[in-house]
């Protein structure tokens, strides 16, 4: 056991999922060949000016309420003022001392316990543009990023472990995707961590000199950068040295951190109000309206699953994976009736053909299609079996279970006569196996279901069929 206690704080900046720029009315989309989505605003040409895009506001509160943060109704845009090549105009946009959130928090569960972690605060900023070592000779600057906007979520420096932290992220990510703020995408960049751990004594108070790890692009990498820098503190103190405060990356290949630059408590900025822009006044009509649109959080959807619609909750954990999936199940749910049927028939067939990209879910069949199909079932017009042969030939049409059903002249066979003249004909064939089964190797009753069910190509009712085999048999007297 350590006497050293890891603390560790993390800062998200997120993409907003606008599908314009925050100050101008360039396109966010992702991928577009370098420099192809840029204007005077966000090249940073001298005398052009930023106007604010109100959808950006209404996401940014939108994810400020769902973190359960306070709300500024007056806040400020600044000027963060520093020099790099991704930042034409020599300053970011962005909040600094005027918020328009205030403190918060997010519950994770960790070990089967809650753990709340505060949220020190959300703030909107412009994103910079990127630069790229990867085409030809020369580096080049792709500003098709500048001016997305962005939400910076703080955290208090509350979390105790590295899978504390990787806990806490995959929680936050989830909340944005289903507010629908943020697509979630951190391999594309649009959801960036900065991990800052320090350690301290078991038992001090005071909090211990922190380093700051940049931009870690996966939540596996970011337990393992947290994980091995706590470990490297603790042989720094061990050793008799001390921390320096500094910015340190995380190299893949070798698994370790390695310094970048110093930093010193107050990085000069030079922040100053955003002259401009005016002041952010949230007004509380826009606030009533923010909240009435904001969708439910995972969490209370699970838990709604689970103890209204009387889901497994491991049913509810799988069909709420994705904020479209859940969508689809419900709304197949609240046109069959019966939530459990369709949350088998989703986990057992749909998810198997899906597939998500950010915010958007590409589903192989619709919401209807699959509650008219159970319907199907539950009127005893096809078996099970059946459904699924039908599943497989309305994916990716759009075409009606009930018109496929018709067409290939499909029925149930319920009818107890006719099957039982058809089980009869398999025991004539096979005498050796009825000879079996009378004799008490009753998992030869498997073989006469399974013939029947071949010859009627599934289409039998599968209780009709084992009456039947009994009765014909004469297993039951
Ligand atoms: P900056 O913007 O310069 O990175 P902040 O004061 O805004 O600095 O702090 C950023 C983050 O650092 C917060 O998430 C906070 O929880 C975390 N943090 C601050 N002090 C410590 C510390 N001693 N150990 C670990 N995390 C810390
Ligand atoms: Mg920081
Ligand atoms: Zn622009």
């Amino acid at each position: 056991m350590s006497d050293f206690e890891p603390v560790i704080g993390l800062e998200v900046h997120a993409q907003l999922s606008t599908r314009t720029k925050a100050f101008c009315g360039c396109s966010t989309q992702f991928g577009a060949p370098p420099n192809t989505q840029v204007c005077p605003v966000c090249l940073g040409l001298p005398g052009a000016l930023p106007v604010l895009n109100g959808h950006a506001v209404e996401l940014a509160v939108r994810t400020a309420l769902g973190l359960s943060c306070s709300l500024n109704a007056h806040s400020r845009f600044a000027r963060k003022n520093y020099f790099y090549p991704d930042l034409p105009k020599g300053y970011q946009i962005s909040q600094f001392d005027e918020a328009f959130s205030g403190t918060g928090h997010l519950d994770i569960e960790v070990d089967g316990e809650t753990r709340r972690i505060g949220i020190t605060r959300v703030h909107m900023e412009e994103d910079a543009g990127k630069n790229m070592h990867d085409r030809g000779e020369d580096s080049i600057v792709d500003l098709n990023r500048s001016g997305t906007p962005l939400v910076e979520i703080v955290g208090e420096p509350d979390l105790r472990s590295a899978a504390e932290a990787a806990e806490y992220l995959r929680t936050l990510r989830e909340i944005l995707v289903f507010l629908g703020v943020n697509d979630g995408n951190l391999e594309e960049g649009s959801f960036r961590c900065d991990a800052n751990v320090s350690i301290r004594p078991k038992g001090q108070a005071k909090l211990g000199t922190r380093c700051e790890l940049k931009n870690i692009n996966s939540f596996k990498f970011v337990q393992k950068a947290i994980d091995y820098e706590i470990e490297r503190q603790e042989q720094v103190i061990i050793a008799g040295g001390t921390i320096t405060q500094e910015t340190r990356g995380w190299d893949e290949k070798s698994g370790k951190t390695y310094s970048l630059r110093s930093k010193s408590d107050a990085q000069d900025y030079r922040s100053f109000p955003e002259p401009d822009l005016p002041p952010l006044l949230l007004e509380d009509q826009f606030i009533e309206k923010v909240k009435a649109e904001t969708p439910e959080l995972p969490k209370a959807k699970r838990h709604r699953f689970v103890h209204d619609l009387k889901l497994t909750p491991y049913a509810a954990e799988v069909l709420t994976q994705h904020p479209r999936v859940a969508g689809f199940f419900e709304e197949a749910a609240l046109r069959h009736g019966d939530a459990v049927k369709v949350a088998n028939f989703v986990q057992a067939e749909v998810l198997r053909d899906v597939t998500t990209h950010g915010l958007t879910a590409e589903l192989p069949v619709s919401a209807a299609q699959v509650a008219e199909l159970l319907t199907l079932v539950d009127s005893k017009k096809i078996s099970g079996k059946q459904a699924k042969e039908v599943y497989a030939a309305i994916v990716k049409t759009d075409r009606l279970p009930s018109e496929l059903v018709a067409e290939r002249g499909m029925t149930q066979v319920t009818d107890v006569a006719q099957i039982e003249a058809i089980v009869e004909r398999i025991a004539a064939a096979n005498p050796k196996q009825v000879e079996g089964l009378r004799a008490g190797k009753t998992n030869l009753k498997g073989f006469f279901v399974g013939q029947v069910m071949k010859e009627t190509k599934g289409s039998a009712n599968p209780q009709a069929v084992n009456d039947a085999v009994d009765k014909v048999l004469g297993l039951v007297t």
